[in-house]
């Protein structure tokens, strides 16, 4: 079968799949204080819609799902969905990116279920930082969520990824590089994106990945691992050994160009880009019990006029109406 591919030649192989927008935490860069408005049940696929259009796109060339929220974890029976999708031909990397607070109870089902790897989310390692930016005090609950999937070696790599804001990131650089030093877990900062909750973003606040590189080189010199192709982020590793750390640019350094990328909203929307103003709905097709023929005619003609780059950097940059949470990211 024809790979899916996009008007500017990038072939598509890497799809998120939201499954929920609800969440237990309110973080700052992502979610408001309260007032966040959620979808009926009823307009989430269900997870075996959701493992059909899975199975679909993997007959047009995509092998990476990862599943996202909002808070996958929170969605009930979440692990059933993995189960679900783990067995669909095609599909060589199956994670999953959670804040990690129900991992402690479901650590153990996702492996069973079949999870390849998994991304924890935390932007302090100081409990009243943490609380200050998720509006939870759950540090502790979340770092026993990621000891606990960590026990499972064979989910791995393990991820730890935190939003970089300035005025607030610079002094959790080196805790993380001690935790990426002491674990075997590979630490990322990724830059805060104006997808936030309460529209506050402004470029100011982000801290580029070059400059938390700066502070960390400071400390700890620090050498250039090859990039891998489609990777977004850019990761180096101790030169004395000791662990690696990684940088996601997205505002400083946007890597669209090999962007291999697409997303599904838990409402059934196609997205092509995380900042796509426009969305292809599936969920209507789907309902009205449109076929695989049909369902591929919209999925390729959707991914064909995926955007050329984002616009973030910009003069005249409009967000979309969708935020992280609702996106899923
Ligand atoms: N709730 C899960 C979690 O937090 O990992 C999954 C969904 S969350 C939207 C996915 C990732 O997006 C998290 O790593 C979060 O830190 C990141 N994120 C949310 N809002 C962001 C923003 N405005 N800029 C950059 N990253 C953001
Ligand atoms: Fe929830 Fe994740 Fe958004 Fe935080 S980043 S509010 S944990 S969806």
């Amino acid at each position: 079968m024809e790979a899916l591919i996009d008007a500017h030649g990038r072939p598509i192989t890497d799809l998120r799949v939201s499954v929920t927008d609800r969440c237990n935490f309110r973080c700052r860069y992502c979610m408001p204080a309260e007032g966040m408005p959620w979808l009926d049940r009823s307009d989430l696929l269900s997870f075996e819609e959701i493992a059909r259009l899975v199975a679909l796109l993997a007959r047009l060339g995509i092998t990476d799902v990862r599943l996202t929220g909002g808070e996958p974890l929170a969605r009930r029976e979440f692990p059933r969905l993995v189960s679900m999708l783990r067995p669909i031909e095609g599909i060589r990397d199956l994670s999953v990116t959670t804040n990690g607070y129900l991992l402690e109870r479901d650590a153990r089902a996702l492996v069973e279920a079949g999870i390849d790897r998994i991304n924890v989310s935390i932007d302090s390692l100081a409990r009243d930082r943490f609380h200050e930016v998720t509006r939870r005090d759950a540090l502790p609950q979340v770092l026993r969520g990621l000891e606990a999937i960590a026990a499972f070696e064979r989910v791995r790599p393990i991820k730890v990824n935190a939003v970089a804001m300035r005025d607030f990131t610079e002094d959790e650089v080196f805790r993380f590089c001690e935790l990426a030093r002491s674990t075997d877990y590979q630490v990322r900062f990724i830059e805060f994106m104006p997808l936030d909750g309460d529209r506050a973003w402004t470029a100011d606040q982000v801290l580029t990945g070059d400059e938390v590189r700066a502070l960390i080189e400071a400390r700890h010199p620090l050498e250039a691992l090859p990039r891998e192709p489609h990777a977004t982020a850019r990761v180096y590793r101790f030169r004395d050994g000791g662990g690696e750390i990684g940088f996601i640019n997205p505002v400083s350094e946007p890597f669209c160009a090999d962007c291999n990328r697409i997303r599904l909203t838990a409402d059934g929307e196609l997205r092509t880009c995380l900042f796509s103003i426009r969305e292809t709905d599936l969920r209507a097709p789907l309902r009205a019990g449109a076929d695989d023929a049909e369902l591929e005619r919209i999925l390729r003609d959707a991914v064909w006029r995926k955007e050329l780059k984002h616009r973030v950097n910009e003069p005249g940059f409009v967000a979309p109406p969708r935020t992280m949470s609702a996106i899923g990211g």
